[in-house]
């Protein structure tokens, strides 16, 4: 999502609620809603992988669609699925739906095998940039349906499946639709390993085919190993469906609720804005798997760049102080730079907190 496109709605949206009884604005909320693509894995004649004599199409599906059911009812999220039966769609056309739909989020729903059943717990994908792999067989297993797929040469343009090295990122990732990806990701990936108590196995980077295709923030689960006899008993129940459903519903819920409160504070309306004690501010420019250093000439000429290791992901940022108005002369800065996507974040005692949080945005 463009952050111009958000301070432009954010003023709309301001000035809708004060034209309006504030009770009626609640009702009729002028903005539209946050569109999210649902994608359960596989379908029809590929079944994914059969760990535990299970088929992962049928609880990728089941627990896609609880997810589903429990965003729906929500006036302000719109839910499309990419299938809601048992049917194959092709890779690209999963992708097309999505970018057709101009959702703001897609999400992907599978589950994992590997030749051991010790292996075991939960890792969430994100595009990565890097042309090598950190997980090469689940890019192998997950894209590995485009042999299904009849003329797949011509629709994949000479990528071969089963070597995931010849993939390379031809697509460049708008960082800030990769940072979108990563704090869905890491919401999700937090919740659902908390609720289920299965391992966090992180989030990973990987050249997923249908996260390379779509345009939007994507993010692709794996809720567990099917070749585990433990995580393979828990998912095939109902009651283990609903949990994986009821913790990825309520962690997309909150990336969605938390990402219209930041678009929110971009504008505070106050002079001076009034700031906690102990907070400090930075402008993220960007995010990358590339470890660039930290020199004026790799951003665009801006000084004082720092960046933060968090997994595979290095997030860069300008600026590192506690005076507001500072900041956002920094992000002014940035954004001239051609960092068009340039945010301020708030630390707390060095902990990233919500910027809502911490200033007072009258
Ligand atoms: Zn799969």
């Amino acid at each position: 999502m463009n952050l111009k496109f958000l301070m432009v709605l954010a003023f709309f949206s301001g000035i809708f609620v004060q034209a309006m009884d504030p009770a009626d604005s609640l009702r009729t909320h002028p903005v539209k809603p946050f569109v999210i693509v649902l994608d359960a894995g596989h379908g029809g004649g590929d079944p994914g992988n059969l760990g535990s004599g299970l088929k992962e199409k049928v609880i990728a599906l089941a627990v896609t669609k609880e997810v589903g059911k429990l965003l729906g009812q929500h006036r302000d999220v719109q839910v499309i699925y990419t299938r809601d039966d048992d049917t194959f769609v092709k890779l690209n056309d999963r992708a097309r739906i999505a970018n057709d739909a101009k959702a703001d989020l897609f999400v992907s729903i599978h589950c994992n095998s590997v030749g051991t059943p010790r292996a075991h717990g939960i890792e969430t994908f994100v595009l990565g940039l890097n042309r090598m792999n950190t997980n090469l067989q689940v890019v192998k297993n997950e894209n590995s349906v485009i042999l299904l797929e009849e003329n797949y040469q011509e629709t994949y343009a000479g990528f071969d499946p089963n070597d995931p090295a010849s993939f390379a990122t031809t697509h460049l990732v708008a960082e800030e639709s990769l940072e979108e990806s990563i704090n869905a990701a890491v919401m999700v990936q937090q919740n659902l390993t908390n609720r289920t108590k299965f391992r966090d196995r992180g989030v990973k980077e990987g050249n997923l085919a249908v996260l390379r295709l779509s345009y939007m923030p994507s993010i692709l689960i794996e809720i567990g190993f099917l070749t585990n006899p433990k995580e393979a008993k828990f998912l095939k129940t109902k009651n283990g469906q609903k949990i994986t459903a009821q913790a990825i519903y309520s962690a997309l819920y909150d990336y969605i609720k938390n990402r219209d409160s930041n678009s929110s504070v971009i504008e505070p309306q106050k002079n001076p804005v009034e700031v906690e004690n102990d907070v400090t501010f930075k402008v993220q420019i960007s995010a990358s798997s590339r470890d660039l250093s930290t020199d004026p000439s790799n951003f665009n000429g801006l000084q004082e760049v720092s960046k933060e290791k968090n997994g595979v992901i290095i997030r860069y940022f300008a600026g590192d102080t506690d005076d507001y108005s500072k900041i956002k002369q920094i992000q002014k800065m940035a954004i001239d730079a051609g960092f068009d996507g340039a945010f301020i974040v708030a630390f707390k005692n060095g902990e990233k907190v919500d910027l809502a949080q911490v200033i007072n945005a009258g």
